[in-house]
């Protein structure tokens, strides 16, 4: 009997929240937002507001770290068609054929062929790059793997051999060079596939001012290594370099310091904000 009632409580509960709901979620378009709801900070949107453009469909890549499909791809394992050479320094030098090698599906710095840098200029972007340090250790600290990916021509997230290599904190692998050492050292040992994956916001510059500097997330092999740390310069080697005014898109390069580091599957995406469908 006591039984009975509470059976009988619980369908009446339900009924009534379920009539509730219907009150609230009477089908079509009201089900899926509303229109009488408070607005969000900044007036423009309500809460669940039905009117909010939806976000564009964009398919991630099939595995982890395979491109999504509104990437652009920079190098896939088979050529380096999508990238010039750069003889001298990283952000300046002159211009010059891509020499590195490619096979087996990865490309390998070349010594004497300088960087690498894409034909296409990005600012603000989501990358991802793959690295293996050469397998064979020949030498220690800066000597030991060392390669960069350069943002914009520039700004160097190090590459280095940094599994049981002692070198300068703030330029072992995934350290922001010359600025900031990486949170935690995730580095796998030489010979071994590594991961970065880099949110990058580009400076902003009016004439000769700095606007807003660049700000750099990283993770290293899936691990947060750097969360928005503003930079504070282009790359340099025992000084700090002040910010250089320069174009709202530069090319991605890829450092040739001279050791035979390998990348493979390099690609890109160009941020955009909220409701740009
Ligand atoms: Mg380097």
């Amino acid at each position: 009997m006591r039984y009975r009632i509470l059976v009988v409580a619980v369908l009446a509960v339900a009924a009534g929240a379920m009539a509730q709901q219907a009150k609230k979620k009477p089908g079509g378009a009201e089900a899926i937002g509303y229109d009488d709801t408070p607005f969000l900070p900044g007036g423009k949107w309500r809460v669940h507001d039905i009117r909010r453009p939806h976000p564009r469909v964009t398919a991630p890549g099939a595995q982890p770290g395979a491109p999504p499909s509104d990437a652009m791809v920079l190098f896939d394992g088979k050529d380096l068609s999508k990238w010039l050479g750069r003889a001298g320094r990283e952000q300046d030098g002159a211009a010059a054929e891509a020499g590195w090698k490619v096979e087996n599906g990865y490309l390998e710095v070349t010594p004497g062929k300088g960087h690498l840098m894409t034909k296409e200029k990005f600012g603000d972007c989501q990358l991802h790059v793959e690295w293996a340090a050469p397998a064979e250790v020949r030498s220690s600290s800066q000597g030991r793997g060392n390669s960069g990916v350069l943002l914009m021509s520039r700004y160097e997230i190090q590459v280095l051999d940094s599994w049981q290599n002692v070198t300068y904190a703030d330029g072992q692998a995934a350290s922001i060079y010359g600025q900031y050492p990486p949170l935690v050292n995730a580095s796998r040992q030489p010979g071994e596939w590594q991961s970065y994956d880099i949110v990058f916001e580009a400076p902003r510059f009016e004439g000769d001012k700095l606007l807003k500097p660049a700000y750099l997330t990283v993770f290293h092999n899936g691990v947060l290594m750097h969360h928005r740390m503003e930079v504070v310069g282009p790359m340099a080697h025992r000084i700090l370099r002040p910010y250089a005014p320069h174009a709202p898109e530069e090319p991605l390069g890829l450092q040739g310091h001279g050791d035979r580091v390998r990348y493979r599957n390099i690609w890109i995406r160009r941020l955009t904000g909220y409701d740009q469908p």
